[in-house]
């Protein structure tokens, strides 16, 4: 496994990759790998001859209260584990290298990016859509491989592909949880032993939400209450709990299918997220 650490670098073993017919495949992530990270692994390494996962712990994408300090960090552990999954190169670019100091272009995406997330965390999604840019110019990836855990991440992602017409194509792998149901997150790392338990109330809500969509319930402030109230019950303080369109990320009174289920809860002063699918 190579690795690489300027986009510089980056741009040149891709080069030669191409020109060698090789089809390459990128997984961005912001390390502390976990098995969620590892199934988008082996969807690479499935779809393309080449494999490249970024390791790049973004500063752009949190806010200033927000945890880019204390995000877990396991760049040797990363490393073996990417080795052993049969990565080709690790993507692994220092801040100083991404962001000159008087750095000042921006990708924006204006509308998927302004609910749910992107009302909790602003400026959140205009780190992420950036950085994502910034790694396709890098690798210039044929395929890069993104996660329904961040579903709003990944619509957000198909659209500036689009809008860009950035020549990638995007496959959302779906989400790997624990044996209790939690999603797979590196955050779960620093959960307390008291909120790793309570953090399987955000999957049992959303379920139980589901549960009642398909028995019929169709008023999007019902099946908000129910993952409010299996959050509460834990102990658990909710973000927000929303049902939208799984097209345009808008929230109406009424779901139509496709739509998602989407929550954000603090366990302890962990933020995590998760989804389902409400079809
Ligand atoms: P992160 O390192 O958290 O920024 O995540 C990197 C990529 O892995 C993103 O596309 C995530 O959506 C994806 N990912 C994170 N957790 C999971 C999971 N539990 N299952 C599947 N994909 C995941």
């Amino acid at each position: 496994m190579t690795l690489i650490e300027s986009a510089r670098d980056m741009q040149g073993q891709a080069q030669a990759w191409r020109r060698a017919g090789r089809r390459i495949a990128l997984v961005p992530t912001m390390g502390a790998l976990h098995d969620g990270h590892l199934s988008l692994v082996r969807i690479a390494r499935a779809e393309a001859d080449i494999t490249v996962v970024s390791l790049f712990v973004n500063p752009t994408q949190f806010g200033p209260a927000e945890d880019f300090a204390a995000y877990p960090r396991d760049s040797d552990g990363d490393r073996r584990l990417c080795e052993a999954a049969g990565v080709d190169a690790l993507y692994h670019p220092a801040a100083a290298a991404m962001y000159a100091e008087d750095f000042s272009t921006w990708v924006n995406e204006e509308s998927l990016s302004r609910d749910l997330c992107g009302a909790s965390r602003p400026g959140h999604f205009r780190g992420v859509t950036t950085v994502v840019a910034k790694l396709f110019n890098a690798v210039g990836p044929d395929v890069a491989v993104f996660g329904q855990k961040d579903a709003q991440q990944a619509l957000v992602i198909e659209r500036m592909v689009r809008d860009l017409d950035y020549p990638v194509r995007v496959i959302v792998a779906p989400t790997v949880r624990e044996a209790d149901g939690l999603a797979m997150s590196s955050r779960n790392r620093r959960l307390s032993a008291e909120a790793r338990q309570q953090a399987p109330a955000l999957y049992r809500g959303l379920c139980r939400a589901r549960e009642a969509f398909e028995n019929g319930e169709r008023r999007a402030a019902a099946l908000e209450a129910v993952v409010a109230a299996e959050l509460r019950a834990a102990g658990a303080r909710l973000d927000y709990v929303t049902v939208v369109s799984r097209r345009t990320l808008r929230r109406g009174e009424t779901v139509v299918a496709p739509a998602l289920v989407a929550a954000a809860a603090f366990l302890g002063d962990v933020r995590l997220i998760d989804n389902l699918f409400l079809d």
